[in-house]
């Protein structure tokens, strides 16, 4: 509410199309296409919450550097991530946990995106958000056209556990954007060696040539 306030008092423009009033107005939201779905990605299940089309408006919004002091357009997208959520049913207590950046990245963004949804997800459901994993290593973007050996290679030891928390919960990793899915995997490697077993994923989108 604090938020609707806000903007009705210092309106913000749309980060796609420019109209003044919100920092993505209602005609640009819509055109995003929702699709709650799960994705085996070899023993990892992530649920998503809707695909990624590098045309679409996302494409503006996880760009770096970009639109960096409209993070809470990412508030926008929690009832969708929550749909995605309840794809999955976790008897025992959930954490979220950040898939997090390299400090370096961060730096140049101003904000882990991943942590922005997770701490949104967390505040609306009542989930609390740990921090348990930290980025040794700045390795280069993902790409598709690499291997999946040259991305194993890339991920190799660029996590490590940061924290402690109770092994009986249900760790949940979250991202914004699952390409190929090894970021996700090589956070769930580190995870299991440090004796964590219940480990699922969600991200706000799935890239869109995964989709067949
Ligand atoms: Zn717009």
């Amino acid at each position: 509410m604090l938020l609707d306030l806000l903007e009705i008092l210092f309106p913000s423009e749309c980060a796609n199309c420019g109209y003044i009033g919100r920092a993505l107005c209602d005609r640009c939201l819509d055109t995003l296409i929702y699709e709650p779905h799960t994705r085996e990605i070899e023993d990892l299940k992530v649920c998503i919450a809707m695909y990624y089309d590098p045309d679409s408006i996302l494409e503006k919004l996880i760009l770096p550097f970009k639109y960096n002091h409209q993070k809470d357009i990412f508030r926008l997208f929690v009832p969708h991530m929550n749909r995605a959520l309840q794809l999955l049913y976790f008897p025992e207590e959930i954490l979220l946990i950040p898939v997090p950046l390299h400090k370096n990245r961060e730096l140049e963004r101003g904000y882990n995106q991943a942590e922005v949804l997770a701490n949104y997800l967390g505040k609306k459901n009542g989930i609390n958000v740990v921090n348990l994993i930290e980025r040794v290593k700045n390795t280069e973007k993902q790409s598709l056209t690499k291997s999946r050996s040259e991305r194993e290679k890339n991920m190799e030891d660029a996590f490590k556990i940061v924290g402690k928390v109770s092994k009986h919960g249900h760790l949940v990793l979250v991202d914004d954007i699952v390409t190929t899915g090894s970021t996700l995997l090589a956070c769930m490697k580190v995870l299991q060696d440090a004796g964590y077993e219940k480990i699922s994923a969600l991200t706000l989108a799935e890239r869109e040539s995964f989709r067949h």
